[in-house]
C-alpha cells in the first residue's frame, strides 16, 4: 500500500467532518438544501484551516450523482473522482502560479462550454490574491456575466489584496483558526484509528507549534511518526521542533524566584549542552514567565494551548509567589531578549538577567529570610549601608574590600548545609530572628524608593 501523508489521509470528506468551521458548513448545507447556490464564493482565513477541503466538498455536494445534496454519497463516480482530484468539471487552479491574464482568458473561454458530465463546472482558485490586476479584470468580466452552471470558489489568506469589484460579487465565508482543544481531539482520534498513541504533552506541543493550521499540525505528525514510531511523547516533539521542555523552564524560573542564581545558570548550561540555542531558550522562558505571571495574578483564563500537566507545573511554580515578583523577572528576561536584538552577547545578556532577577527576591523581601547561618552573614551586609547597592546591582564591580556582596553570595552555599549551627539556644535565635526581620524590613523600605515595583500587600 502506498504511503499517504496524514493531511491527505485524514482530510475531511463531508461537511460534517470539517472541524471548527460550523458557521461555514451549516450555511453552505442550507444553501444547497434550499437550492440557493451562488455563482462565486470567497473562502478566506489562515492557512491550513479547511478552505480548499471545504471547496472540494462543495464541489462533491453539487456534482454528486444524487445531488445537489448537502450530503454527497461518497460512492458515485463523481464523488470518488472529485475526492481523488480527477474530475473533468472540477478544476483546481493555483493562483500563485497561474496569475497572468493569459491563464484567466483561457479559463474564460473554457468556462463558456457546458460541463462535460452534465453537472456544474467548478473552478477552485487557490491563493486568488496572487492574480495580477489584468487577470482580476479578466476574471471580473466572467463574474459580471457568469455562464450558467459555472461556479467559482476563490480561496485566499489575504482577502485585502482582492479587488473590491471581485469581493462584491462573491459570497464571502471567513474560516477561523482551529482552537487547540478541537485540533487536539481531532488528531488524537484520527491517530487512535491508526494505532498511534500521542500523550497529552506531545499533543499540546503539536497544536501550539501548528499555530492553528491543521495542515501544519498533520505535517508535524508525519515527521513525528517517522521520528519516533507509533508511540509519541512530549520529549520527541520537543526534540523535533526545538521546543524547550516545560520542566526545564519551570526549574529555571523556580531557581530565579527562590534566589538561586547559580543554579539557574547551571540549568542554562544544561540546556545549551542539550542543543537549544540561547534565543530559543529566552523566547520559551518569556512565554513561560508570562503564563507564570497570569497564574500568580489569578488571571488563569489567559493561559491557553497548554496540557493539563503543563498547567499544573505552572501553578506549582507560581504557588505562593507574588505577581509583582514574577513581573519583574519577566521584565528582566524580556530586556535580555531586546538587548540581543540590538547586538549584545546572547549568553551574557541572559545570564546577567537571570542573576539580577535572582536577587530581586531578597532585595524586595519577597523571599523569606535565609536560615540562621545565612542570617549572620546577611545582617553584616545590612549593617553596612554601602553594601545595600551591591545586593540590588550584582552586576556592578565589587569594591576591593567587597565584604557585603561576597557575604550574600556565600550565604547561598551555606544554605545547602543541613547541619544547624546552634541547636542549644533556639529561643534566643528566634528573638534574634524577629529583630533581624525588622532590620530587613527597614532595609526594604530604604531601597524601595529606588524602584516603583514594591507591592502594597504581600
Ligand atoms: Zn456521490
Amino acid at each position: 500500500m502506498s504511503y499517504l501523508v496524514f493531511a491527505r489521509k485524514w482530510r475531511p470528506q463531508t461537511f460534517r467532518d470539517v472541524i471548527a468551521q460550523e458557521h461555514v458548513t451549516k450555511t453552505l448545507r442550507n444553501a444547497i438544501e434550499t437550492e440557493r447556490i451562488g455563482h462565486a464564493y470567497l473562502f478566506t482565513g489562515p492557512r491550513g484551516v479547511g478552505k480548499t477541503t471545504t471547496a472540494r466538498i462543495l464541489a462533491k455536494a453539487l456534482n454528486c450523482e444524487s445531488g445537489p445534496t448537502p450530503d454527497p454519497c461518497m460512492n458515485c463516480e463523481a464523488c470518488r473522482r472529485i475526492a481523488a482530484g480527477g474530475h473533468f468539471d472540477v478544476l483546481e487552479i493555483d493562483g500563485a502560479s497561474n496569475r497572468g491574464i493569459d491563464e484567466i482568458r483561457d479559463l474564460r473561454e473554457k468556462a463558456q462550454y457546458a460541463a462535460a458530465e452534465g453537472g456544474y463546472k467548478i473552478y477552485i482558485i487557490d491563493e486568488v490574491h496572487m492574480l495580477t490586476r489584468e487577470a482580476f479584470n479578466a476574471l471580473l468580466k466572467i463574474l459580471e456575466e457568469p455562464p450558467d452552471r459555472v461556479i467559482f470558489i476563490f480561496a485566499t489568506t489575504e482577502p485585502r489584496k482582492v479587488p473590491a469589484t471581485i469581493l462584491s460579487r462573491c459570497q464571502r465565508f471567513d474560516f477561523r483558526r482551529i482552537p487547540s482543544s478541537v485540533m487536539g481531539k481531532y488528531i488524537s482520534d484520527e491517530a487512535g484509528k491508526e494505532g498511534i498513541t500521542i500523550n497529552a504533552d506531545a499533543l499540546s506541543l503539536v497544536c501550539r507549534a501548528s499555530g492553528g493550521s491543521m495542515r501544519d499540525a498533520l505535517s508535524i505528525m508525519d515527521q513525528l511518526v517517522s521520528f519516533s514510531g507509533k508511540d509519541i511523547a512530549g520529549e520527541a516533539v520537543s526534540k523535533l521542533l526545538g521546543l524547550v521542555e516545560a520542566d526545564l523552564l519551570a526549574d529555571i524560573s523556580a531557581s530565579v524566584i527562590h534566589s538561586q542564581g547559580a543554579s539557574a545558570l547551571d540549568l542554562v548550561e544544561d540546556a545549551l549542552v542539550r542543543g537549544y540555542s540561547i534565543e530559543e531558550l529566552i523566547d520559551a522562558l518569556v512565554g513561560f514567565l508570562r503564563n507564570l505571571l497570569l497564574a500568580a495574578s489569578g488571571a488563569e483564563k489567559g493561559i491557553t494551548d497548554l496540557s493539563d500537566s503543563e498547567i499544573a507545573l505552572i501553578e506549582q511554580t507560581a504557588s505562593g509567589v507574588s505577581d509583582v515578583h514574577v513581573l519583574n523577572i519577566l521584565r528582566l528576561v524580556s530586556g535580555a531578549s531586546e538587548q540581543i536584538r540590538t547586538g549584545a552577547s546572547p549568553r551574557i545578556s541572559l545570564e546577567a538577567a537571570l542573576m539580577t532577577a535572582s536577587k530581586l527576591g531578597v532585595a524586595f523581601g519577597f523571599e523569606d529570610l535565609p536560615p540562621v547561618t545565612e542570617r549572620v552573614a546577611v545582617s553584616a551586609v545590612t549593617a553596612d549601608k554601602t553594601a545595600v547597592s551591591k545586593v540590588i546591582h550584582p552586576q556592578e564591580e565589587i569594591d576591593s574590600d567587597g565584604s557585603g556582596a561576597t557575604a550574600v553570595i556565600e550565604a547561598d552555599t551555606l544554605s545547602n548545609s543541613s547541619v544547624p549551627l546552634n541547636d542549644s539556644n533556639d529561643e534566643d535565635t528566634q528573638e534574634a530572628d524577629s529583630s533581624e526581620k525588622e532590620k530587613e524590613n527597614s532595609f526594604v523600605k530604604k531601597v524601595s524608593g529606588l524602584f516603583d515595583m514594591i507591592p502594597e500587600n504581600r
